[in-house]
């Protein structure tokens, strides 16, 4: 298996690590050259806007378009943005999943928390703590999930962090900040399925 991570901006050397962590090969994605070959790629958090622009400018929108057809792609946080079909603010995206997303949606003043979230529908079947970390920084939030997305994760106030359609997840929090490789580990079953 050969994994990519788009590394434009953002945390992409967090999921690097995480994957390298987990023995898989992994390699820094700039270009649409770099998408040959790989299994699966991770759209890491950082700014949405950002993102967008600079995958403009690379000729990377319609190679990772088409990729996504194909294959699993994972965003967190900006990445989450970045896929989804529609958000509150003109930018570009790559509409392969069937979401509305919010961004910064949990207000200016709190910018980062911090909510231990169920994740049984993710978690391996013989994993019996279900319960993870899940840091959110100037988190967006999932508004509407269509079609035949499927919502994994929520807060407490029922809000959905978690979805995913097909070979395509989204999580508005950031497991590459933690030591916790449970989710990686989920991805990785989703590209190899
Ligand atoms: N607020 C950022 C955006 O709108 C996302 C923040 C993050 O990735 N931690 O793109």
């Amino acid at each position: 298996m050969k994994m990519g991570v788009l590394a434009l901006q953002g945390d992409f050397s967090e999921h690097l690590a995480a994957l390298r962590k987990l023995s898989v090969d992994a390699v820094e994605v700039r270009l649409p050259s770099d998408l040959i070959n790989l299994d699966g790629i991770i759209i890491p958090g950082g700014e949405s806007t950002v993102i967008g622009k600079l995958a403009t400018e690379a000729e990377l929108i319609t190679p990772l378009q088409e990729f996504g057809k194909r294959h699993a792609i994972w965003g967190t946080c900006a990445g989450s943005i970045f896929l989804a079909k529609y958000t509150n603010k003109q930018q570009p995206l790559l509409h392969l999943i069937d979401i509305e997303i919010e961004r910064n949606a949990f207000g200016r003043q709190i910018h980062s928390f911090q909510e231990m979230i169920d994740i049984s529908s993710m978690a391996d079947k013989k994993d019996l703590n279900t319960q993870f970390q899940a840091i959110f920084i100037r988190a967006p939030m999932i508004s509407a999930v269509k079609g035949d997305v499927k919502p994994l994760a929520v807060l407490a106030n029922g809000a959905i962090v978690a979805a995913q359609q097909g070979k395509i997840l989204v999580t508005t929090f950031h497991p590459e900040l933690t030591d916790d490789l449970r989710l990686h580990q989920y991805f990785l079953t989703l590209v190899n399925s």
